[in-house]
């Protein structure tokens, strides 16, 4: 077993391995997917100890919602990656968000929300935020552009970094000193960051949020999501709703996740060092207007990278001299890049940017021009296969 002090590499081989059998003294390696929907106890004993803990907020096995050992070794994986307290599992990315939002917030409230965050959350905030009597506003998230934001009842700032689509880097300890100034939690999905290259807990944030569908997972095959909080209070007060609203995710899903994030270190170095790759090649094309990659030397927030990441990943954006025309014809001539949502598997994936969606964004500066963006997720191919690829689907663009 690998003692607490050892490098988080180390670490997320060691954890959550399989304990031997008393009788055979004999295990195997990877801890089996521990499929159930109740629990039963050896004694009454065994049962009331379960059921106190509980009862303090302990992660405790009282019933098959919160699982049993597959599900703990992830919880003690996604504490290990972000230096969380806690960490509670959910079914998608995006209930980890919803997670965070209804176990924060109360009916009357106001929550600043970064305008570059995952589109979906201002969906949330429409269906459900809304109906409930809690106020989302919108702004750059940035110490100036939200001072003037913050009212009596504002609790919670909502951020993203880097933000979604663009991947600007936000600053965040400066957003935290903010936060704290105000007495507002600060929340951050760090989907991105993976808690692996990107660590918000150790910068100021309170509670951080991954899709570990993403990264973690690493190979497109399951949804997930995890909430991690360093603070017992807050850690508390999430433990309290994600019991009360039934989340609870299957043992099968979290042996994936287990699985998936054995190599995610190994992963994430060669997914970055592929986009860096692709960088390189599309900032000498003609059609390339901006490449939006913090790791990358031309991103203005290539010096916050520098600062607070360790590291890098996949995604990237580029703005392309295209019009929609051609940017269509372009992500359609892609062959090794598919056309899909989401991303942090093994494999390449494209998406062309709405321009509605990157209204949005105050980042964003429309140069009114024929101009497109469109998204790449860099996966694991050879770079001499992905590079010669953009560069005849970016020739069938132009072509026509
Ligand atoms: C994909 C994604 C989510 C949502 O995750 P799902 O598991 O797809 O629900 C949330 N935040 C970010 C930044 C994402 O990229």
């Amino acid at each position: 077993m690998a003692s607490n002090s050892s490098h988080i590499d180390t670490l997320l081989l060691h954890s959550g391995i399989a304990e031997f059998n008393p009788k055979t003294e004999a295990a195997p390696v990877a801890l089996p997917s521990i499929r159930t929907s109740t629990v039963r106890f050896a004694n009454m004993e065994a049962h009331d100890r379960a059921m106190q803990a509980r009862g303090r907020g302990e992660r405790a096995v009282t019933y098959g919602r919160a699982g049993m050992d597959t599900h703990a070794a992830l919880e003690q994986v996604f504490c290990d990656l972000e230096g969380a307290h806690r960490a509670f599992l959910a079914p998608s990315g995006l209930s980890a968000i919803t997670l965070a939002f209804l176990a924060l917030l109360n009916s009357g409230d106001h929550v600043l929300v970064a305008d570059c965050v995952y589109g979906p959350v201002r969906y949330l905030d429409k269906i459900v935020l809304g109906r409930m009597g809690i106020e989302v506003e919108y702004c750059r998230a940035t110490p100036e552009a939200l001072e003037s934001r913050v009212r009596p009842n504002t609790r919670m700032l909502y951020i993203e970094s880097p933000g979604s689509l663009l991947f600007e880097m936000l600053d965040i300890p400066a957003l935290a000193e903010f936060a704290q100034r105000h007495g507002l939690v600060l929340v951050d999905d760090n989907t991105w960051g993976a808690g692996y290259v990107y660590k918000p807990l150790g910068l100021g944030v309170d509670v951080s949020v991954v899709a570990g569908t993403k990264y973690i997972g690493g190979h497109s095959d399951l949804m997930l999501g995890a909430v991690m909080a360093k603070d017992p209070e807050l850690a508390r007060r999430i433990n309290e709703t994600h019991y009360a609203m039934g989340y609870s995710i299957s043992a099968d899903d979290a042996w994936l996740a287990l699985r998936g994030v054995r190599t995610l270190p190994l992963r994430m170095r060669q997914h970055a060092a592929n986009a860096l790759e692709v960088c390189e090649f599309l900032a000498k094309r003609p059609e390339t207007v901006r490449i939006f990659h913090p790791a990358y030397h031309g991103d203005p927030g290539h010096e916050l990278w520098k600062r607070d990441c360790l590291g890098s990943n996949g995604m990237l954006a580029v703005e392309l001299a295209l019009n929609n025309q051609q940017a269509r014809r372009f992500v359609d001539a892609l062959e090794l890049f598919s056309i899909g949502y989401s991303w942090g598997g093994f494999e390449s994936l494209t998406q062309l940017v709405e321009q509605s969606a990157l209204k949005l964004h105050g980042y964003w500066q429309d140069s009114g021009a024929d101009r497109s963006v469109v998204r790449l997720h860099v996966g694991l191919e050879d770079t001499r296969d992905l590079i010669a690829d953009l560069q005849q689907a970016l020739e069938a663009a132009s072509a026509g």
